[in-house]
């Protein structure tokens, strides 16, 4: 988030539609920042989790569902787990997913698909298999040859292989994902 982003208006729109229960506890926010300390993608992100907190308060939607924020997120729960307030900032990011997914922009739509072809490779392998999410990926989005002159690097230097990954935690894996969803619909 840029520093030198001016706060025009409070505005309580956002917190109703993200957390109309408040379940997430975002109002007892400290901004302590030991959330943002720990998160596990802080060099990655756009948005620190205790700054996306405080801009759910500040009511600033259309900045956080087109943040790359909320694709970056690894759901590890760290900034969770060392929140004093307990804060629920994963479970915040599914839901301004939820938000940006049903109404992606061009963008948003592409980051939309590589989120949920990497979940299904998980799902499928217990880790990811790069290779064919990459495949599913390029038809899903119709971009077809960007990036292929970077392939034979990448298995030369082993962040890519040919074969499917072998993890003995796939089944778990497997029965956190079906949890989840079976979580989902019952709300
Ligand atoms: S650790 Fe908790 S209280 Fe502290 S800034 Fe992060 S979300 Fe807020
Ligand atoms: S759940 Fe997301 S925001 Fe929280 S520490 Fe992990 S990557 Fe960072």
């Amino acid at each position: 988030m840029s520093n030198s982003a001016t706060i025009t208006k409070i505005d309580q729109s956002l917190l109703e539609k993200v957390d109309p229960k408040g379940e997430l506890n975002l109002a007892a926010c400290l901004q302590c920042g030991r959330c943002s300390a720990g998160c596990s993608m802080r060099l990655e992100t756009d948005i620190l989790p205790h700054q996306m907190n405080r801009m759910v308060l500040l009511g600033m939607e259309e900045e956080l569902l087109s943040s790359k924020a909320i694709w970056t997120c690894a759901s590890c729960q760290t900034c969770v787990s060392r929140c004093p307030m307990k804060v629920n900032t994963p479970l915040l990011v599914d839901r301004l997913r939820e938000m940006a997914s049903s109404a992606p922009t061009q963008d948003l739509e592409k980051i939309r698909i590589f989120n949920d072809e990497m979940l299904k490779s998980m799902k499928l392998f217990g880790r990811v298999y790069e290779l064919a999410m990459m495949g599913f990926y390029k038809l899903r989005t119709r971009d077809l040859f960007s990036d292929l002159d970077k392939f034979p690097t990448m298995l030369k230097k082993g962040k890519m292989s040919l074969f499917p990954p072998r993890t003995r935690a796939r089944k778990a894996v497997a029965s956190i994902f079906d949890r989840v969803h079976r979580t989902r619909r019952a709300k």
